[in-house]
């Protein structure tokens, strides 16, 4: 959806064609927290990329962030937006040492976070103990609302047309694409391949999948405050980490695995808070082991845009934004280190 807006805005023709609804599957499923970098922490990120390299991604995804908040506001989408913040807490000593780096290396990023000693963290959170935290900017909305508002809005102000439940089975072609589906046919100069976890030209040896679920607490009548005293979003520090978040009158625990959901809430929150279990939902994402997504062209005019990774709302909205200057041939710095040129000969 974010490239076919970004390709709307610079004057394309653009059909979007998905097999189900828009914002329907990962995006739809996902907690919608808008936060820097890709996914991974900052430490792992700088080590892992080299500072100038961070600092570049970490530039780009906050300014995706500062540009979807504008045109959530702009055009009054309706999609729950909230700035609450997010910390990085510790659950005891050991953990500390971690939230100190994480202050460390988003400051080296140019995005210093705040240190909270364990009273403060007490007045935000009033179930489970955290030592120490460090907050960073972070915004949040319900995805599939950004989404289908997106969508909505691109079909309506650029002519991008917008086929639902119209899945691509087939394409071929050399100059010019033949995009097949159960409904039709679309004849193109070039097409962008968008379908997160799905084999796409041997790609899927080059990335892997991921999941988590979403745990909904049932509302709390009122005593929200009595467990978050203050609206924050909460991750622990381990890579598959943990997230505690509110939404109106209830609270919400993402965690990696299903299986583990139940023990979890018990270690997080009051006894008195009832959870859903039932009402629990989740998806998968693709991701590669470098932590950065793969975007360019696969085969001659047919480009892919997958491994949005764990903080793909602001990836796909990053990657939508580059994908004209990669249709025009521009060369960028970050369209290089996110080229799947890079894979090669790399397995997953
Ligand atoms: C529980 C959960 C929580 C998450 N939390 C966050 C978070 O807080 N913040 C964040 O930034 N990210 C989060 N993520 C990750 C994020 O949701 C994903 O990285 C991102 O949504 C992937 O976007 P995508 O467009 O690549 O994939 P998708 O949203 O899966 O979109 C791909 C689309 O392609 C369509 N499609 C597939 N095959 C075809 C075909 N043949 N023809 C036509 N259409 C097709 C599918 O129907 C689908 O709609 C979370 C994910 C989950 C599951």
């Amino acid at each position: 959806v974010s490239a076919a807006y970004f390709l709307g805005r610079r004057g394309y023709k653009v059909a979007l064609v998905e097999s189900e609804q828009i914002g329907s599957a990962a995006t739809g499923a996902s907690s919608g927290t808008l936060f820097y970098g890709s996914g991974a922490d900052f430490q792992r990120t700088v080590a892992q990329l080299g500072l100038a390299k961070a600092q570049l991604l970490y530039q780009a995804t906050q300014r995706s962030i500062a540009e979807l908040i504008r045109l959530i506001e702009r055009e009054q989408i309706v999609c729950g937006l909230k700035v609450p913040g997010i910390i990085t807490a510790a659950r005891d000593e050991a953990e500390d040492e971690y939230v100190r780096g994480e202050l460390r290396a988003s400051g080296e990023v140019g995005l210093a976070g705040k240190l909270l000693n364990g009273s403060d963290m007490k007045a935000i959170f009033r179930g489970r103990i955290f030592t120490l935290g460090v907050e960073h900017y972070c915004a949040q909305v319900h995805p599939g609302q950004l989404i289908a508002g997106l969508s909505a809005l691109m079909n309506s102000t650029l002519g991008v047309d917008v086929y639902e439940h119209s899945p691509m089975t087939r394409y071929d072609g050399v100059g010019q694409v033949m995009v097949n589906g159960e409904r039709g046919k679309i004849k193109a100069d070039r097409i962008v391949i968008a379908t997160n976890i799905r084999p796409l030209e041997g790609l899927e040896a080059r990335f892997f999948t991921e999941d988590s679920v979403v745990v909904p607490s049932r509302p709390l009548d009122g005593k929200l405050h009595e467990v978050f005293g203050a609206d924050r979003i909460i991750q622990t520090t381990e890579e598959y980490y943990d997230m505690l978040y509110t939404q109106d009158d209830r609270v919400f625990l993402e965690v990696y695995r299903a299986k583990q959901a139940r023990e979890k809430i018990t270690a997080y929150f009051p006894p008195w808070v009832e959870f859903d279990l039932a009402g629990m939902w989740g998806d998968s994402w693709s991701k590669t082991r470098d932590l950065l997504p793969i975007l360019g062209a696969v085969s001659p005019n047919v480009y892919a845009a997958v491994a949005m990774g764990d903080q793909g709302i602001v990836i796909g909205h990053t990657c939508g934004r580059l994908m004209p200057d990669l249709l025009e041939d521009k060369h960028e710095l970050l369209l290089e280190m996110i080229s799947p040129q890079r894979l090669r000969g790399r397995a997953a």
